[in-house]
């Protein structure tokens, strides 16, 4: 298991002091925001300043920060040839250009969180935009997390209900796993799977006081954001915490970023997007054996030319990474695709049993919304025909069976 330390707790700044004067670290880089250097990053730099440490800071003072080239190279323009030890203060998009930078000038950094907004502090990659197209890049975890509670419980509620969104999206990128393990062959860890379930009941069970910000529930929020992310060191990818109701918040982030318009929290569009996936779910707890074996009979394999034709009008620059992505489901010929069928019926009350785990769409969306998320497309300004294409063309993003892949051959989108 990852032993990244972790440290949740009133004051994290003791813990901080404690934690570099142990380790003999004296240099720092804090990177932060206009909005979050006064909350947190200013108390941290005269914590370690006042023990004698050596501390730069950088503090951006744009209105949105963007985890692009511009940024990334405010901060490199800032080392030098010190060895630093980079401090990143703020949620995932302060810690992602942090993490890329220390990573790519071979030093270290410590997150320090100031929202409960996402499960990615732990990760060992940065989500990145280049050239305007978001990319994951491979960087570094943090060598420590000290998560200071009351700067947590004091964030902007959007950003907790993003938080508890992200965490949401469990109840869906579980299913899914065991469906890609089930129809696909993908790798399955169930200790994985029981860890990532009990950070998903953790949150269902603290929806009310998360809701209202008590330092209760954004302690047992902070730990299952901190714990799904581990979940993804220890099993190597994102899996365990991802399934198609991230690769529809993604498609609805590169759709934002190319038509120029402004980002949206990540959980806040996983935990709308776990609302639709939880309607497909529906839908096939709906169906019995029979109904399946009739669906299928009637399937037809999606033809290779239509589809790489949708990844283009979906996709756009990214389309010709989409093949290569995609080349496992594009390449299927007519017996792989009865193959699938057939495999789809043998597991079918594996499917039924998986399916049975998932929310409704009404219990998800009453979570939800007691959180503060938005259950409406309209609520993050995005239009209910966006929400849908994201549903249909998302998981065209990555070689991985989830709900949307069986729903094409089950007919589970149709009429939606
Ligand atoms: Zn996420």
């Amino acid at each position: 298991m990852t032993d990244i330390p972790v440290t949740i707790g009133e004051n994290a700044l003791e813990p901080l002091l404690q934690f570099c004067n142990d380790r003999g670290l004296t240099d720092f880089m804090l990177v932060a925001d206009k909005n979050t250097f006064p909350v947190l990053g200013k108390k941290v730099e005269a914590s370690l300043q006042g023990g004698g440490l050596n501390v730069k800071s950088v503090v951006f003072s744009e209105p949105a920060v963007v985890p692009d080239e511009d940024f990334i190279f405010q901060v490199l323009l800032r080392a030098d040839q010190v060895e630093r030890t980079y401090l990143a203060v703020g949620s995932g998009t302060i810690t992602d250009i942090t993490r890329i930078v220390s990573h790519r000038t071979r030093c270290k950094f410590i997150s320090l969180p100031t929202a409960p907004s996402v499960d990615g502090f732990t990760s060992p990659s940065a989500s990145l935009v280049v050239r305007r197209i978001k990319t994951t890049v491979m960087a570094q975890p943090p060598m420590a997390v000290f998560a200071d509670l009351g700067t947590l419980a004091a964030a902007p509620q959007a950003m907790i209900a993003a938080g508890y969104g992200d965490i949401l999206g469990k109840a869906i990128a579980l299913a899914d796993w065991q469906l890609g393990h089930l129809l696909w062959d993908e790798p399955y860890s169930p200790e994985i799977a029981m860890r990532v379930r009990k950070t998903l009941e953790a949150c269902i069970s603290a929806t009310s006081e998360i809701g209202q910000a008590t330092p209760d529930g954004i302690r047992k929020l902070m730990f299952s954001l901190i714990d799904s992310g581990k979940c993804m060191l220890d099993f190597g990818n994102s899996r365990p915490a991802a399934g198609c109701e991230h690769y529809m918040a993604h498609f609805l982030e590169m759709k934002l970023l190319r038509e120029g318009r402004p980002a949206v929290l990540h959980g806040a569009k996983v935990g709308l997007c776990s609302l639709q996936a939880a309607e497909l779910y529906g839908r096939l707890r709906q169906l019995d054996r029979a109904q399946a074996v009739t669906r299928l009979a009637e399937a037809t394999q999606p033809e290779r030319a239509a589809d790489m034709q949708r990844i283009r009008q979906a996709f756009g620059p990214i389309a010709e990474n989409l093949f290569v992505e995609q080349a496992p489901f594009l390449d299927m010929n007519a017996a792989d695709f009865g193959l699938l069928k057939q495999r789809i019926l043998e597991h079918w009350d594996g499917i039924q049993a998986l399916a049975a785990e998932v929310p409704t769409r009404d219990k998800l969306a009453d979570l939800f919304s007691q959180a503060g998320g938005a259950i409406q497309p309209a609520g993050l300004g995005l239009s209910d025909e966006e929400v849908q294409q994201a549903l249909t063309e998302s998981h065209f993003l990555r070689n991985r069976f989830t709900i949307c892949k069986l729903g094409r051959s089950l007919g589970l989108l149709d009429g939606l």
